[in-house]
């Protein structure tokens, strides 16, 4: 049984979370569902209301943008400053991410890129560095989503930048894809989404809303993101979709940004548990350059300890890694971290030396060798579907550190490896 609140400010703090948790609620329902006096809890649900933190809707009461807000009011007032990022331009990094984030490369198997534009411009943004813009129509859009849904997704996310630039066509794509597959279908878009548009996509059958995080505080956005604009449309969004019975869920942008203090960066990802508390996964990223990697890995170590001191031992810690200069800044923290998602794949030029991605690799040669018996290179590259020539620089690193050996030209699993 949950303990009781005891203090006023622990049972305001219950109030909002029940709200945030469980969507709008009668004032019985809260004092059915909160623990202690329901005298006082029926006292502090009017004092919040008095001070606009909650609103009577024909569903009970809700969280207004005040109320969420005061959910995830940052512990103490850190010092922001809002510094330029310098993102690089060219390059054959900076090329292989571009094709990647436009949709080009066999490499994206996750969610789907429907356009690139958005109209936020965040200064991290590597979607700022895209020249020839890529809109998908609805029917690409179905497209897309139907070779997710044959590869075994049972839930597809149309990402991008931000697909509510699409508008109707947006609208569209999600009925497509709800009346002809049949699956989970989320969007993830910034925070300028037009509340009428909200409106038409859960008419239309969407299932849940994705936003990405990027400040408790205006000073706090504004360092991050590098304006202003989008912080109060950001909470407009978030009470509209808690009114309207529309789920929508956070990841935690990004972290590591010159000007942001480290304690702020991790306290902000620790709250997306208070606005979803039954959250089973963290995800936010250190701010990358596609060629260069993290800008600040120094900052990185200290941000994922206290993340995952804060978080509870069953929720998962994700980042994405953008660029080959980024896996040894990730790798060092990687006790911190339990999941790295590959950005570049194939794409990669350290796709079968990483030591994320390698290590699938390697456990399927051994596997292979283990069970199929010694084999040369040829014959294990048309068994596991990669270029000999990329498989060659895995099986010497192998060697190396003598998980298998070469015998008469073929390659033998070493069971003391
Ligand atoms: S809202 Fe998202 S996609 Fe748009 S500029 Fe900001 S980070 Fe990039
Ligand atoms: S292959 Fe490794 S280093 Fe390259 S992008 Fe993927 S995770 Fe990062």
């Amino acid at each position: 049984m949950t303990p009781s609140a005891t203090s006023g400010s622990e049972l305001r703090q219950r109030i909002l979370l029940t709200l945030a948790e469980r969507g709008p609620c009668s004032r019985r329902e809260l004092m059915d569902e909160i623990p202690g006096n329901r005298g006082l809890i029926s006292r502090e649900i009017n004092e919040l209301r008095d001070e606009g933190l909650l609103e009577p809707t024909d569903r009970g009461f809700a969280l207004t943008e005040e109320g969420w807000r005061e959910l995830v009011r940052p512990s103490r007032e850190y010092d922001y400053k809002n510094k330029p990022v310098r993102l690089s331009r060219g390059g054959p990094e900076v090329e292989a991410f571009l094709r990647v984030i436009r949709g080009e490369s066999k490499s994206r198997t996750g969610s789907i890129v429907a356009t690139t534009r958005c109209d936020m411009r965040c200064k991290f943004c590597y979607y700022n560095l895209v020249r020839d813009h890529v809109d998908l129509t609805p029917e690409e859009i179905l497209e897309e989503a139907r070779r997710r849904v044959e590869a075994g997704n049972k839930e597809v996310v149309i990402q991008g930048a931000s697909p509510h630039t699409l508008g109707s066509d947006l609208v569209e794509a999600v009925k497509l894809i709800k009346s002809e597959l049949n699956v989970t279908v989320g969007v993830g878009t910034g925070p300028l989404i037009p509340t009428d548009l909200l409106e038409d996509l859960r008419e239309a059958g969407l299932d849940y809303l994705k936003l990405s995080f990027s400040g408790r505080t205006r000073e706090e956005w504004r360092a991050i993101t590098g304006r202003s604009r989008g912080f109060d449309e950001f909470w407009e969004v978030v009470a509209w979709c808690h009114r309207h019975g529309l789920e929508v869920t956070f990841v935690g942008g990004v972290v590591g940004l010159p000007g942001v203090p480290e304690e702020a960066d991790a306290e902000r990802v620790l709250s997306i548990l208070r606005l979803n508390p039954n959250k089973t996964v963290l995800q936010f990223n250190p701010v990358q350059d596609p060629a260069r990697g993290p800008l600040r890995p120094e900052k990185l170590p200290r941000i994922y300890e206290l993340v995952r001191d804060g978080a509870p031992d069953d929720v998962i810690i994700k980042s994405c890694c953008v660029s080959p200069a980024s896996w040894r800044p990730l790798y060092e923290v990687r006790e911190h971290l339990d999941k790295v998602v590959c950005m570049l794949g194939l794409e990669c030029e350290e796709y079968d030396g990483c030591p994320f991605t390698g290590r699938i690799l390697e456990q399927r040669i051994l596997n292979e060798l283990y069970e199929r018996g010694p084999m040369d290179t040829r014959e294990l590259a048309d068994r596991l579907r990669v270029s000999e020539e990329r498989l060659h620089r895995r099986l010497k690193s192998m060697e190396e550190r003598g998980l298998i050996s070469r015998r008469g030209g073929r390659w033998v699993y070493e069971r003391g490896g």
